[in-house]
């Protein structure tokens, strides 16, 4: 990309993006054209789905830039910003995600909280183009490794430096715990700034892994013999004077009430919030308990074998982890998701159960877990008037017709699995 030149994306309900690269003299002209909102309801074979987009005849739609979205964009030239979805008399298309979440933050701000988030990314580093090539092999695997061991290639060091460059603001990018997989965390900041961060992350890194002749993968469970890629969300809520609600210091465990009753909705809607937040088949193959992945309806103090942990940090830095989210989920729909179920908890005052400790996944003091199939979370989260009043009804039927579309596509799948197994014997 050129140096005026700037590139206009939009995220469609899987999360993923769209968008055109324009003059930058153009990037803030009000419309841009021959655009339609069949975009938002297409599934991944390119089949539209019946609902908003279908039902008003595939209209025209306006991508518009939001202004203070605009940074440097990764590879060395031109800009990037993030575009809201219009009609073409500037009202919000319905299937907009940008505007569904900055119209749920503003019922927080309502009741004069700002709720930050911090997202941490996790993906694997490819051998080739495709999962199929294999997790990048990594001679000198560790941990929170860093630097030529952790991965010969560059790729990741290039990683860093792109996000640098796009002022993306990481807190800190290491190898994670199986060969192959990174995560990067990226600072926390207002709902919307961060799901738009962890978006354009997920971009960047794509970008970056084709730049260098291989891919990327943030699937839930790429590998059957390796860990999943989680997308944890990290949740504090600031008052108008800027200090952290959640954090009291009279409290025992530092905590407020708000603190607690937030916890308590995210617990109250587990299972529904599964459907946002592990949004496809292969996601129900990382949630198992053992898996470190959000598995049981349960929260601990700084106990990573809960879903819901509230890190060992307090005073500003006090906040919960939600664990569940995995690489599949939509930054927006994942951030407006929990804090919607967050904030039924803060209004209906919700008392949580007792931390969980230990071994909190053999022993998770709840009966309660997510739901073993995507079909199952589904079916919750249409259930859910919390959640699907956060959606809005006409992207509550889009999602949910693009994902059951995406069930019948598997339930038509005969998977390697199934010949090798049974057709050996049978
Ligand atoms: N990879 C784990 C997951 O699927 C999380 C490991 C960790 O960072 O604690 O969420
Ligand atoms: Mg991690």
């Amino acid at each position: 990309m050129r140096s005026d030149q700037t590139r206009l994306l939009f995220t469609d309900a899987f999360g993923l993006s769209h968008g055109k690269t324009v003059q930058s003299a153009r990037a803030n002209d009000p419309t841009h054209y021959a655009l339609t909102v069949m975009v938002q309801g297409l599934d991944l074979q390119f089949i539209e789905v019946p609902g908003y987009s279908t039902d008003v005849g595939f209209p025209d739609m306006e991508a518009r830039l939001d202004p203070g979205t605009l940074r440097p964009a990764w590879g060395g030239a031109g800009e990037v910003g993030m575009c809201s979805l219009t009609h073409a008399d500037g009202r919000p298309l319905p299937l907009c995600l940008r505007t569904r979440l900055r119209e749920h933050v503003a019922r927080w701000r309502d009741l004069g909280l700002d709720p930050q988030i911090g997202v941490e990314m996790e993906f694997y580093l490819l051998a080739g183009p495709t999962v199929a090539d294999g997790p990048l092999p990594v001679p000198a695997h560790r941990v929170y490794g860093t630097g030529y061991g952790a991965d010969p290639s560059g790729l990741l060091d290039a990683i860093v430096q792109a996000a640098q460059d796009s002022e993306l603001d990481l807190e800190g990018c290491n190898a994670e715990f199986d060969p192959g997989q990174v995560e990067a965390a990226i600072s926390y900041r207002d709902a919307l700034g961060a799901a738009d961060a962890a978006f354009l992350f997920r971009e960047l890194v794509h970008d970056l892994a084709l730049e260098h002749g291989v891919g990327a993968t943030f699937m839930a469970r790429p590998f059957a013999d390796s860990i999943g890629n989680g997308m944890h969300l990290n949740l504090s809520a600031s008052a108008s004077d800027g200090h952290n609600v959640f954090h009291d210091p009279d409290d025992a465990d530092g905590l407020s009430q708000s603190c607690r009753w937030a916890i308590a909705g995210l617990l109250e809607h587990h299972g529904a919030l599964t459907a946002l937040f592990a949004p496809t088949v292969n996601s129900y193959k990382r949630l198992h308990p053992g898996l470190l992945s959000g598995y049981w309806a349960n929260w601990g103090l700084d106990n990573r074998l809960t879903s819901v942990r509230v890190p060992g940090q307090r005073g500003p830095a006090t906040r919960i982890e939600h664990r569940t989210p995995d690489g599949t989920s939509s930054a927006h729909l994942a951030v407006l998701a929990m804090l919607a179920a967050a904030l039924d908890g803060i209004e209906r005052e919700l008392a949580p159960p007792a931390p969980a400790t230990g071994d909190a996944e053999s022993d998770p003091g709840t009966a309660v877990h997510t739901p073993h199939s995507l079909v199952d979370a589904l079916d919750l989260l249409e259930k859910d008037s919390v959640l699907t009043e956060a959606l809005g009804p006409d992207l509550t039927t889009t999602f949910l017709g693009l994902k059951r579309r995406e069930i019948e596509a598997w339930d038509r799948t005969v998977t390697d699995w199934e010949t090798s197994t049974y057709g050996r014997v049978y």
